[in-house]
C-alpha cells in the first residue's frame, strides 16, 4: 500500500521504512543465536507477515526493533536512523506495539491504558483526553461505554481492540504486532482481522506482524516473510507468489503442499461435503412444490426429472408467477458436474453458473447435491489445514531422526575416545 500524505481518522502519520541488517541475537547461556544475520527492508505503508514455526526467532526479531531486545550484532533503521541512537521516549513515539492477550495493565481503566504513551510523551490533558475518544472511535468501541472499564470487564476480543488503541494512540508510523488475534476464537479473529484491514486502508501504517498462522499471514500480508530456524528467511515476497511458487520444500510444507489451486486439482467432488438442496419431482402437486419452498432454507429449490436427473432450478418468484402451470417457470440446469470430477472443475462450473452454484449427479446421471462457492472454501480451507499440519508433522519427525544421529554419533565419539 502507498503510503499518503494524510490518514484520516488515526491522525496525520503514515508508515515509515524499516531496514534491518545483519541482525543477530544470542541469549546468554545459549550457544546457537536465536536470530541469525538477518536482513530485511520493510517499505513505509507496508504490511509484513513474519511467519514461521514456533521457536524459530519471530518475536526476538520484533522485537528487537523497538529495542524491548538489545540486538548483539547489526543494525536496524527507521527512517534511516539507527534505532540504537534514538531516544527511548521518541522510539515509543514511533513505534507502536501490540500483542497477544493485549497486555493491558489491569490496574488501569482502558481510558488511561490508551493514554499510556501520549501522557509518556508530554501531550496536554485535552489532547490526551480527544486522542483517547478519538482511538476508541477508530477501534470500533463507544467511548461513552468503555472508557472508565478495566481490562477485566472486557471480552477478550475488545481487549485486544483496546490494544490495538493503545498502541496506535501516539500516532506512530511504525506498528508492531506480535501474535494479537492468537488467544481470541476464530470468529472473532476474524472480524478483528477484517478490522486491522480496514484500519491499514486508512492509516497507511508500516506494519510488522508475527503469527505462525499462514492463513492470516495471506489474509494481512502485503509481503510474508516465512522464517525457518534463527529468523532465517525462506522466502520474502506477496501471499501470491508465495502460494503459486514456494521456494523450497520447507516454505510449500509450511504453506501447505501446493496452495489452494493445486490442492483443487487433487481433490475430487465426491471426497469433500456437498450441499443437500430441497428437491421437488416434475409430477409433484404444485402445492407440495410450495410447501418444500417454504420449509427450505434457500430460496431455491431443484426440479428432477422421471430418473431424478437435475432439470430445473425453480426460485420463488418463479413459482409467484406460475400461475398454476410450471411448464415455463425456472431455469433449466444446462451444466453438472459428477462427483468424479475434480473440485478445479467444480469451481469452473461454479464460477460461469450465473446464481454460482452447480448441480452433482452420480452414475446414472441422477441427482446427489449441490456445490457452490461456500463448498469449495470450506473444502479448500479444511484441506489446507491437513496439508499444514501433516507437513509440520514430518518436520518435527525429521528433527527427531536427526537428534537422533547426532546423539548416536556423539556416543561413538566418546566411547572412541575412552578406548
Ligand atoms: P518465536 O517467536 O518464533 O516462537 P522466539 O523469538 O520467541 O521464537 O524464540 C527464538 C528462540 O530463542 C527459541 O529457541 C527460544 O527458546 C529462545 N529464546 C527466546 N527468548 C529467550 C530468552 N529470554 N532467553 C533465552 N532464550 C530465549
Amino acid at each position: 500500500m502507498a503510503p499518503v500524505a494524510t490518514a484520516p481518522g488515526g491522525g496525520d502519520t503514515t508508515g515509515a521504512t524499516i531496514e534491518l541488517d545483519n541482525l543477530t541475537k544470542r541469549y546468554p547461556g545459549n550457544p546457537s543465536p536465536a536470530v541469525e544475520n538477518v536482513t530485511m527492508e520493510v517499505r513505509a505503508g507496508e504490511t509484513i507477515i513474519l511467519v514461521g514455526p514456533s521457536g524459530c526467532g519471530k518475536s526476538t526479531t520484533l522485537r528487537m526493533i523497538n529495542r524491548l531486545i538489545e540486538p548483539t550484532s547489526g543494525r536496524i533503521t527507521i527512517n534511516g536512523e539507527d534505532v540504537t541512537h534514538i531516544d527511548p521516549v521518541k522510539l515509543r513515539r514511533q513505534v507502536g506495539y501490540a500483542i497477544q492477550s493485549s497486555g493491558l495493565f489491569p490496574h488501569m481503566t482502558v481510558a488511561q491504558n490508551i493514554a499510556q504513551v501520549p501522557r509518556m510523551i508530554g501531550w496536554s490533558k485535552k489532547r490526551i483526553a480527544s486522542r483517547v475518544e478519538e482511538m476508541l472511535d477508530l477501534v470500533g468501541l463507544d467511548a461513552g461505554e468503555f472508557h472508565g472499564r478495566y481490562p477485566r470487564q472486557l471480552s477478550g476480543g475488545q481487549q485486544q481492540r483496546v490494544g490495538v488503541a493503545r498502541a496506535l494512540a501516539a500516532d506512530p508510523p511504525v506498528l508492531l504486532m506480535d501474535e494479537p488475534f492468537g488467544a481470541v476464537d476464530p470468529i472473532t479473529r476474524d472480524h478483528l482481522q477484517d478490522e486491522l484491514i480496514r484500519l491499514q486502508h486508512e492509516l497507511h501504517k508500516t506494519i510488522v506482524f508475527v503469527t505462525h498462522d499462514f492463513d492470516e499471514a495471506i489474509k494481512l500480508g502485503d509481503r510474508i516473510a516465512v522464517l525457518r530456524e534463527r529468523s532465517h528467511i525462506a522466502q520474502f515476497d506477496t501471499p501470491e507468489a508465495i502460494l503459486t511458487n514456494p521456494a523450497d520444500d520447507f516454505v510449500s510444507g509450511f504453506v501447505g503442499a501446493g496452495a489452494a489451486l493445486k490442492r483443487l486439482n487433487l481433490t475430487r467432488v465426491r471426497d469433500v461435503e456437498v450441499r443437500t438442496y430441497p428437491t421437488v419431482g416434475v409430477d409433484d402437486p404444485l402445492q407440495d412444490i410450495f410447501d418444500q419452498l417454504r420449509s427450505g432454507r434457500t430460496n431455491e429449490i431443484l426440479m428432477l426429472d422421471k430418473r431424478r436427473r437435475p432439470y430445473k432450478w425453480l426460485r420463488r418468484g418463479d413459482l409467484m408467477r406460475a400461475k398454476g402451470s410450471l411448464a415455463r417457470a425456472g431455469t433449466l440446469v444446462h451444466d453438472t458436474v459428477t462427483r468424479d470430477a475434480t473440485l478445479r472443475d467444480a469451481l469452473e462450473a461454479v464460477l460461469t453458473d450465473n446464481a454460482g452454484r452447480v448441480a452433482v449427479t452420480g452414475r446414472r446421471g441422477e441427482y446427489t447435491g449441490v456445490v457452490d462457492m461456500e463448498t469449495l472454501m470450506n473444502s479448500v480451507q479444511e484441506l489446507l489445514e491437513a496439508d499444514r499440519l501433516e507437513a509440520l508433522e514430518h518436520q518435527h519427525e525429521l528433527a527427531e531422526q536427526r537428534q537422533h544421529q547426532r546423539e548416536l554419533a556423539q556416543e561413538g565419539a566418546s566411547r572412541e575416545a575412552g578406548a
